[in-house]
């Protein structure tokens, strides 16, 4: 048997964490004091729904459409809370305003919850509503931003539609974490997993579009219907460029003249690589760029923002 000090200095240490602040069982805490029972059934059975709003440069963008997408996920998935849309926002607010972060990643969840006897029927489980804000972070490193991610086209097949409802944003990840390790192995940097159909699904956390002859394209079926991804619907619209939501195979995506993938988690993020093949010229497209800076500018605009009231 190792001894104690050996095995603890096998192991990171498991409260270093980002900053930031959490909501739960109605009170206001450091993210490192925010724990959830072993027994709740969002841990146990990933039996939960989530959504993960941004703040950039002190106001939230788009937490109207994010939170139409929790309650109606929520619906869907048959479970309840005691607060309703203007009470998260104050609630988010404040987790914000407390953790002090200009630019945060602000994550919110409903899990199943837990039952007093352990009940294996769900509708006895109290709904646990948690939310926290940490430092705003993205699936794009500067380096990848600039010069366009690496990724691979594994064979790993997104959870179908008909077992798990992909608009309803959930835990069902370990096919996204399996195509992560399969992509590393490969020497990309992230993953774009197939749907049922074998054509081009969602990454690990983003949605994927295809740039070809000035039209964009982006799949429709067995994904999430991304925020981001309805941004970059009304930024083409505004901008009078065609956008379709239609099967993509991988050949096609291979052969586009421009990949981006988008996230709440860093916007739009221009994709130069996949597999062994460069997309286009092998560097960021002059429509990714164009819509990645229309996308921050839009920021700047009133029309999505709510602005978060820091103490004085
Ligand atoms: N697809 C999946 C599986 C996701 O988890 C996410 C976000 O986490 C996205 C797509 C992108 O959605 P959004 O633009 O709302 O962040």
């Amino acid at each position: 048997m190792p001894t104690l000090p050996e095995l603890s200095t096998r192991h990171i240490d498991p409260a270093a964490m980002p900053p930031g602040v959490a909501f739960m069982d109605g009170q206001y805490l450091p993210i490192s004091k925010a724990k959830i029972s072993v027994l709740d059934n969002g841990f146990l059975h990933s039996d939960a729904t989530y959504d993960v709003v941004h703040v950039w440069k002190g106001a939230f963008f788009r937490l109207e459409d994010h939170l139409e997408r929790f309650f109606r996920g929520m619906e869907k998935l048959q479970m309840t809370i005691p607060y309703d849309r203007p009470q998260i926002i104050e609630i988010l607010k404040n987790c914000v305003a407390l953790s002090g972060l200009q630019n945060a990643y602000v994550e919110f969840i409903c899990t199943r919850g837990t039952s007093p006897t352990f009940s294996r029927d769900p509708r006895e489980a109290v709904n646990r509503f948690i939310a926290f804000a940490i430092p705003f972070g993205s699936v794009a490193n500067p380096e990848q931003m600039d010069r366009g991610l690496h990724a691979a086209i594994t064979d790993l097949v997104r959870i179908s539609p008909q077992s798990v409802d992909p608009t309803v944003k959930n835990y069902h990840w370990l096919d996204l974490v399996k195509g992560l390790y399969a992509a590393y192995d490969r020497g990309a940097e992230t993953a774009l997993l197939l749907d049922t159909n074998g054509n081009i699904a969602e990454g690990p956390g983003f949605n994927i579009f295809a740039v070809k002859d000035g039209a964009i394209a982006t799949p429709d079926y067995g994904v999430l219907m991304g925020i981001t991804r309805q941004t970059v619907f009304d930024l083409c619209s505004a901008l009078g460029v065609r956008c379709e939501k239609r099967d993509i195979s991988p050949d096609a995506l291979k052969s586009a003249d421009e990949v981006f993938i988008t996230s709440t988690a860093g916007g739009l993020m221009p994709v130069t690589r996949i597999d062994d093949t460069a997309i286009g010229a092998g560097s960021v497209g002059p429509l990714t760029r164009q819509l990645t800076d229309q996308y921050w500018k839009l920021h700047e605009e009133d029309q999505h923002r709510i602005t978060v009231p820091y103490p004085a």
